[in-house]
């Protein structure tokens, strides 16, 4: 089984705050048969929102239980208000005077915002990237050959302009028939190997 790291984003969870879930008991033998409490954050050193061990102080399986599930670890919920309190002095509270300052429609904007700049992150950070990058490379290269087979004027690979950075974005689409993830990757991520190394390019002579 899977755990899903981005569970808390999907959910709308802040990455800033820290939430109480019911998490499962370790399937082990001696393990009694109960549903604990854990808390439940965003661990921005492993990229994952993640529960920690039962407040009870229990090793519990890895990610929360649906919100509703019942809780009946009775030392878990005796800690409860405990624990409650205890995020409500850390987490300041976010100045809810958000609604005072934007209004509704703008903050609809923002939030679109938000969740179209999480997407498109998580889309051009595939966990394969580094082979996705070689690929991409590869694929400049073939742009290259392509484009000399026709013109007769072989390009500098080191020619990042906004004609050929456009053009390939159009081969890919139209000869190589990308899918629109990784061209939408392919523009923001220019194919560039190595910072720094797109400054000079030799003039094509005609
Ligand atoms: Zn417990």
């Amino acid at each position: 089984m899977t755990v899903d790291v981005h569970l808390g984003d999907e959910q709308g969870l802040d990455r800033s705050r820290r939430y109480l879930r019911p998490v499962a008991r370790l399937q082990l033998p001696d393990e009694p048969d109960l549903v604990h409490l854990a808390v439940y954050e965003w661990l921005p050193q492993f990229e994952a929102w993640a529960t920690g061990p039962a407040i009870c102080g229990r090793s519990t399986t890895q990610g929360p239980l649906p919100e509703g599930t019942l809780v009946n670890c009775n030392q878990c919920a005796a800690r409860r208000p405990e624990y409650e309190g205890h995020f409500a002095a850390l987490v300041p509270r976010q100045p809810d005077a958000a609604p005072a300052v934007y209004d509704a429609a703008t903050l609809a904007v923002l939030h679109a915002m938000e969740k179209a700049a999480e997407k498109h992150l998580d889309a051009i950070r595939p966990h394969n990237t580094k082979r996705s990058y070689a690929n991409d490379w590869a694929l400049w290269e073939e742009l290259h050959d392509w484009l000399a087979e026709r013109t007769g004027q072989p390009l500098p690979l080191t020619a990042f302009t906004k004609g050929t950075l456009v053009g390939f974005v159009v081969w890919l689409d139209t000869i190589k028939l990308a899918a629109p993830n990784s061209i939408d990757r392919r523009i923001t991520e220019s194919p560039s190997p190595r910072a720094g190394s797109v400054s000079k390019y030799p003039k094509s002579s005609p």
